[in-house]
């Protein structure tokens, strides 16, 4: 047996390549949960153990992006090579159904199994433990896996947590899209592809331009709007889920505070969501915390966590205006004597 030949840090990122998991150990949910939309660190305060301060670090806005494996204790296994040399740096492919669905860049690697076993839950009396901290997220769609796969593994599927080099890496890089269409906040990296952080550009002033509308829902493909979209890949920022069309997927640029209500067309008043989600926030059946919680508008019961990519600062006063507009908060701009939407006229 051969011990693969690590890659220097200078020379490319290595790669580890992980299975998403089927329903029976909750594969697609875990995947929607940790990785699309992330977990909120403060919902698992107890288990962060040693790993709290850095993972607060990786992501001051509270939603860590995670994935796991379980433990192997096969010596010499792929797996158990996998796990013990993945490292911050390396490249994270997910397969799943034949396919690649989703490419990230591991920040940082902790084994904690009282913090994986509250995220994820247990499977078969094992836990996701070895956990790998990511940013960079891309969701991908029609990468098929089988070339990548036959490559790298020699066969059409992958069972488990395998690693290889930086050459391996870029002997297949040919079958992915390009790298990065995704950069986080705080962390420069020098190349033409890097979009600018979202918002840096200041808030314009003076009015928006307007145009007519006939529904609640204003839906608008401004160029700002559109850089949002864009960088969430359409996948909506509350529910997850990407609409389709007959040409690809699609999503709303959605105003936190409406730009009928003075609201800035701006990134940071600016949300990537689909319709349902969009209809609802805009009829405030659904509105946003301030720690980015999406609640019930009836009830204030919690019902999903806002994704929030790291290069996307949002400006909760606009929230917290959507949030007064609806009779739930209190707001400068908004007079607390109006009649909430929808309640009887006297
Ligand atoms: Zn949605």
């Amino acid at each position: 047996m051969t011990t693969p030949v690590l890659a220097s840090p200078t020379t490319g990122p290595d790669l580890v390549m992980t299975p998403r998991g089927n329903a029976d150990v909750r594969g697609p949910a875990n995947f929607e949960k940790s990785i699309v939309r992330g977990v909120l660190l403060a919902n698992h305060a107890a288990h962060l153990g040693p790993d709290a301060g850095v993972l607060r670090g990786l992501y001051p806005d509270g939603v860590a992006h995670l994935w796991g494996a379980t433990p192997c204790s096969v010596p010499g296994h792929e797996k158990t090579r996998a796990i013990a040399q993945r490292r911050a740096g390396d490249h994270l492919l997910v397969y799943a159904e034949k396919k690649i669905i989703a490419r990230a860049l591991i920040v940082h690697c902790l084994d904690n199994a009282p913090l994986a076993r509250s995220v994820w839950g247990d499977t078969n009396g094992q836990t996701w433990q070895h956990i790998m901290a990511l940013d960079e997220i891309e969701l991908l769609d029609d990468v098929p896996a089988a070339g990548i796969l036959r490559s790298l593994v020699r066969q059409d599927f992958l069972r488990s947590l395998v690693r290889r080099t930086h050459r391996e890496y870029r002997s297949i890089a040919h079958l992915l899209p390009p790298h990065l269409s995704v950069i986080p906040a705080g962390r420069t990296r020098p190349g033409p592809d890097i979009p600018a952080q979202l918002g840096s550009e200041p808030v314009p002033t003076g009015p928006t331009r307007r145009t007519p509308q006939t529904g609640q829902r204003t839906v608008r493909n401004t160029a700002r709007s559109e850089r949002v979209r864009d960088h969430y890949k359409h996948t909506c920022q509350i529910c997850g889920r990407s609409m389709r069309t007959a040409t690809g997927h699609t999503s709303e640029g959605a105003h936190f505070r409406a730009l009928e209500h003075d609201g800035p067309d701006h990134e940071t008043n600016i949300g990537c969501l689909c319709a349902y989600c969009h209809t609802e926030y805009d009829a405030g059946g659904i509105y946003i915390d301030d720690d980015l919680v999406v609640r019930s508008g009836t009830t204030g019961k919690r019902e999903r966590d806002l994704h929030v990519s790291r290069a996307h600062p949002i400006d909760r006063d606009h929230l917290r205006f959507h949030r007064a507009w609806f009779g739930l908060d209190t707001h400068p701009d908004v007079d607390p004597t109006r009649l909430k939407p929808g309640w009887p006229k006297p």
